[in-house]
C-alpha cells in the first residue's frame, strides 16, 4: 500500500488523538451520525467558516443573518420537504438492519438507482437476489423515509408541530420581505446564513461527511427571473477547472467562459463555482482532487432547474460534495407565498415578479476532513498538517527553551504580545523537540523559541513547520516578521539563519 494511503487509513484515529474530532457521546456508547470537535478541530472549523463568511460579506456584499434551527412545520410544508424530503429505504426482514435502497443496489450491481421508482427498485432487488449484507435475510419492500427530525413545540393542548431544519435556506426565505427592504429594494442581493441543519440519515457514515447534525453556510442570491449574466463574471472567465457536464462520461478541463458559451451553465452559477474553487485553494485543499459536476436530470433536487457541485475526490472517502450551486427558480418564494398568504412579489425595474434564487450551499464539516486529507504529511519521524496560516487552528506557538533561569517569564511576555493578534499556543512542558513535534501535529505554521540569547540581545528563533528552517529576529520586529512570512515572503529573507 502506498504510504499516503496507509496514513489516510489512520486519519480518524489521528483526528481523535490530536483533538480535531471524535464520535459524540462516547461515554454512552455513541450515536452514529454525530461528531464533536476537539480543541484543534473547533478552531479549524471556525476559521473555514469565517473565510466563507468574510468572502461573501466583504467581497460580494451579502447580508448575514441567523435564524432558529427549530421551527414550526409550516415552512417545510411550503418547501416540499414534508412531502418529498425522503430517501428510498429497505429493511432486512430478519435482523431489521435499514439500508438506503439506491446505495445497496449500486453496491451490489454497480449501477446507479437514484431516481428509480419504488416498484423499479423492488424489481431490481428481486432480480439480482440482493440480500441483507449482514445476515443474508430477505430485504423488505422499498418505501419512502422522510429525513426530517419532527417534534412538538410547547406543552399541552396548544403545542404545535415542529421540526429541526433540514437546510438553512428556508429560514432565509421566510424573512425575505424584511431583507428586501434592508437591501434597499435592489436586485440581485445576497444573504448568507451559517448554522446547524439536521437530517435523520438512514446510514450516517464516513465520519464528518454524512452526519445527522451538521453545519452549513448557505448563500441565497435573490434575482430577477431568468438572469443570465453576473456582474463580475469577467474576472473569472479565464480560469480553468475540471468539469463533468450533464450527459457526458468524461471529466474535461474547461475555461469558465467555455462553460457559459457552450451553454452548460449560466454566468451566475459558473461565477460561484469559480469563486468556490478559489476559496478551497486558500483553505489548502488539494486542487488536483477537485472537479465540477453538473447534476443529471434524474438526481437533481425537486426544487432546482440546474445544479452543480464542486466535488473532492478523496482517496479514503470517495466522492465528497463540498458545495452545491443551484438555480432554485422562484419555487421557494412562490410556495411560501401560497402557504403563508403573504405576498413575495416585488416591483423592480418596472416589472412585477417573484424573485428567483441562486443558492450557493457549503457544508462546513466536509472541508475540515478534506483539508486534513490534503495537507497531512509524514516525514521520517514526524507527522504534520501543512495548513495555510489563514485556517490553521493556531497560527503561532511560543515556548521557552528550558523551564528555568527566567526563560518562561520572557516567553510568557512574548506570548502575551502575540496572542493579541494571532491564535497563539503556549507550551513549556517538555524538551524543545517534543514541543515542536506537538505543534507540527497541530499544524501550527510557526514556532517562536525564547532562549538564553533572548535575555542577552532580545532576539528569538522563528521555526517554520514545513521546512523546519529557523531564523533569528529581534522581538521588536517579531510581529512584522511573522506577518511577512504569512504574506508569502520566504522565511530566509525575513531574518538571519539561526
Ligand atoms: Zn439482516
Amino acid at each position: 500500500m502506498p504510504e499516503k494511503e496507509k496514513l489516510l487509513d489512520k486519519i480518524e484515529e489521528i483526528a481523535k488523538n490530536r483533538g480535531f474530532f471524535w464520535p459524540s457521546q462516547e461515554i454512552y456508547g455513541g450515536v452514529s451520525g454525530f461528531y464533536e470537535y476537539g480543541p484543534l478541530g473547533a478552531l479549524l472549523k471556525k476559521h473555514i467558516q469565517d473565510m466563507i463568511l468574510d468572502y461573501y460579506v466583504m467581497q460580494e456584499g451579502c447580508l448575514a443573518i441567523e435564524a432558529p434551527v427549530l421551527t414550526s412545520i409550516s415552512p417545510w410544508i411550503a418547501s416540499g420537504h414534508v412531502e418529498s424530503f425522503a430517501d428510498r429505504m429497505t429493511e432486512c426482514e430478519k435482523c431489521g438492519e435499514p439500508y438506503r435502497a439506491d446505495h445497496i443496489i449500486e453496491e451490489k450491481t454497480g449501477k446507479g438507482a437514484e431516481g428509480k421508482s419504488m416498484a423499479e427498485m423492488d424489481a431490481i432487488l428481486k432480480e439480482n437476489n440482493i440480500r441483507c449484507p449482514k445476515c443474508k435475510g430477505v430485504l423488505g419492500k422499498v418505501y419512502d423515509y422522510n429525513m426530517m427530525f419532527r417534534t412538538f413545540i410547547g406543552p399541552g393542548k396548544n403545542k404545535i408541530e415542529g421540526a429541526l431544519r433540514p437546510e438553512t435556506a428556508q429560514t432565509t426565505y421566510m424573512p425575505f420581505r424584511r431583507l428586501y427592504e434592508i437591501a434597499r429594494r435592489k436586485m440581485p442581493f445576497g444573504v448568507i446564513q451559517i448554522g446547524k441543519s439536521f437530517r435523520n440519515e438512514i446510514s450516517p457514515r464516513k465520519a464528518l461527511i454524512r452526519q445527522r447534525e451538521f453545519t452549513q453556510a448557505e448563500i441565497q442570491f435573490f434575482t430577477p427571473p431568468a438572469l443570465d449574466e453576473w456582474k463580475n463574471f469577467d474576472e473569472i472567465a479565464g480560469m480553468e477547472a475540471e468539469a463533468l457536464v450533464k450527459g457526458s462520461e468524461k471529466t474535461v478541463k474547461m475555461k469558465f467562459s467555455d462553460l457559459v458559451s457552450k451553454k452548460h451553465a449560466k454566468q451566475p452559477i459558473a461565477y460561484f463555482l469559480a469563486r468556490s474553487l478559489e476559496l478551497f485553494r486558500k483553505m489548502g485543499m488539494d486542487m488536483k482532487k477537485l472537479r465540477l459536476r453538473q447534476h443529471r436530470d434524474d438526481e437533481r433536487s425537486f426544487y432546482s432547474s440546474d445544479t452543480w457541485d464542486v466535488e473532492f475526490l478523496s482517496d479514503k472517502y470517495g466522492v465528497v460534495e463540498l458545495v452545491g450551486i443551484a438555480d432554485r427558480t422562484d419555487y421557494d418564494l412562490k410556495r411560501h407565498q401560497e402557504q403563508s398568504k403573504q405576498s413575495m412579489e416585488v416591483t423592480f425595474d418596472g416589472k412585477k415578479f417573484i424573485p428567483n434564487v441562486i443558492e450557493v450551499a457549503y457544508g462546513i464539516d466536509r472541508p475540515v476532513i478534506c483539508i486534513m486529507e490534503s495537507v497531512m504529511k509524514e516525514e521520517k519521524e514526524r507527522l504534520f498538517f501543512s495548513f495555510p496560516a489563514a485556517i490553521s487552528p493556531y497560527q503561532v506557538a511560543v515556548f521557552p527553551l528550558v523551564r528555568k533561569d527566567n526563560l518562561p517569564v520572557k516567553a510568557r511576555y512574548i506570548f502575551d504580545l502575540l496572542r493579541k493578534r494571532y491564535y497563539t499556543a503556549y507550551d513549556e512542558t517538555g524538551s524543545i523537540g517534543r514541543m515542536y513535534y506537538r505543534q507540527d501535529e497541530a499544524g501550527t505554521p510557526l514556532c517562536i523559541t525564547v532562549d538564553y540569547d533572548t535575555l542577552e540581545d532580545g532576539t528569538v528563533t522563528i521555526r517554520e513547520r514545513d521546512t523546519q528552517k529557523q531564523i533569528r529576529v529581534h522581538e521588536d520586529v517579531l510581529i512584522d516578521s511573522i506577518q511577512r512570512i504569512f504574506d508569502g515572503e520566504g522565511i530566509e529573507s525575513v531574518g538571519n539563519a539561526a
